[in-house]
C-alpha cells in the first residue's frame, strides 16, 4: 500500500511513522508513506500557496492550482476515470464525512491513498469537486491543519494491513470491530484479548498486580474460567458501549444472550452502590 500526503508542512511527519506498528509496517514494506511539499508545486518568487477569499471573510484560502500540480505530478488518475480499488484522493476537512474504523477497512484494501492537508480559513472548494473521491473529518472539532487527521488515517489504516499486528485477530476483536466476528459464547480455548467485536466498544482490560491503589481486578478475571470470562467481557462491552457511545447500541447485532446481559447492566444500574456492596 502507498500514501501519499500532501502537506505545506512535510516535516511535521519526520517523526510520526517512526514508532511501533507503523515503523514496523514500513520495515517490512507492507506500506510506503512519501510527504510532498505544497510549495514545490508553486511558480512564484515567494512559494505563494494561499489567496485571500472571494467574498471578503478571514483568514487566506490555499489555492486550487499548487494542490492540482502535486496531485497530477503524482501519476494519479483523473476524477471519474480511477479504479476505486486502485487508487483515491481523499481531502482532510472538518467539513467532510466522519471517518470511521468502516472507512479504515475500506482505505486497507486500496493500494494508493492520498491525503490532501488543508491549512488557514481552508481549501478552494475546486479541489474537492475537480480532484478528491471524498472528503473526510476526523471529529467533531475544528484543528489547524489537516496534518494530525492524515496521520490519524495513515495509522487506523496501516494497522489494518495483512501482517502489521503481531496476531491477525488483534485487528478483527476490538472496539467497533465489524459485525461477523463476533465470537461464540460457546468458542474453544481461552477468549481473545480482545473481544468486543460486533460494531461494539472494547471490554476493560487489566494486568499485574491484582491490586493497585486498593483497586482490584475483577475476580472472574482471575478465576481461569473461559466461558465465564467471555461471558463477563461481553457484559463489560455491552455496558461500556451503553455508557459512553449509546448510538453504537443501535447498529449493533445483539443475540438474546445480549440482551440478557444488557438487561442485567440496566437492572444493576437501577440498584444504588451501596446496596451492590
Ligand atoms: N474553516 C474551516 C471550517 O470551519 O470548517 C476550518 C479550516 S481548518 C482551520 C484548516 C484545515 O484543517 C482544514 O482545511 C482541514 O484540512 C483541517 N481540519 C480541521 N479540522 C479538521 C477535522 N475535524 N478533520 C479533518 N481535517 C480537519
Amino acid at each position: 500500500m502507498h500514501f501519499d500526503l500532501i502537506t505545506i508542512f512535510p516535516d511535521f511527519f519526520t517523526s510520526v511513522f517512526e514508532f511501533g506498528i507503523l515503523k514496523r509496517a514500513r520495515l517490512a514494506g507492507l506500506v510506503n508513506i512519501a510527504t510532498h511539499d505544497l510549495r514545490s508545486f508553486t511558480k512564484d518568487r515567494h512559494r505563494t500557496v494561499d489567496d485571500r477569499p472571494f467574498g471578503g471573510g478571514e483568514g487566506m484560502i490555499l489555492k486550487p492550482k499548487p494542490i492540482y500540480d502535486a496531485v497530477n505530478s503524482l501519476g494519479i488518475t483523473r476524477k471519474g476515470e480511477r479504479d476505486p480499488q486502485q487508487e483515491t484522493v481523499i481531502l482532510l476537512s472538518a467539513q467532510g464525512r466522519p471517518f470511521t474504523q468502516a472507512i479504515a477497512h475500506e482505505l486497507a484494501s486500496i493500494n494508493r491513498v492520498v491525503l490532501i492537508c488543508g491549512r488557514y480559513e481552508g481549501v478552494d472548494e475546486r479541489v474537492s469537486e475537480l480532484i478528491c473521491d471524498r472528503e473526510l473529518s476526523i471529529g467533531d472539532y475544528v484543528l489547524s491543519g489537516g496534518e494530525l487527521g492524515a496521520a490519524v488515517i495513515v495509522d487506523a489504516v496501516v494497522r489494518l494491513l495483512p501482517g502489521a499486528l503481531g496476531h491477525p485477530d488483534s485487528s478483527r476483536f476490538e472496539s467497533f470491530g465489524a459485525h461477523e466476528v463476533v465470537e461464540e459464547p460457546s468458542a474453544d480455548g481461552p477468549p481473545r484479548t480482545t473481544h468486543g467485536a460486533g460494531g461494539l466498544l472494547d471490554y476493560p482490560h487489566y494486568t499485574r498486580p491484582a491490586e493497585f491503589e486498593g483497586a482490584m481486578v475483577p475476580d472472574v478475571l482471575q478465576g481461569g474460567n473461559h466461558d465465564v470470562i467471555r461471558l463477563w467481557r461481553r457484559k463489560m462491552a455491552l455496558k461500556k458501549t451503553k455508557t459512553n457511545r449509546p448510538d453504537l447500541l443501535e447498529g449493533a447485532e445483539l443475540n438474546e444472550q445480549d440482551r440478557r446481559l444488557l438487561r442485567e447492566v440496566e437492572a444493576e444500574e437501577r440498584i444504588k452502590p451501596q446496596e451492590l456492596e
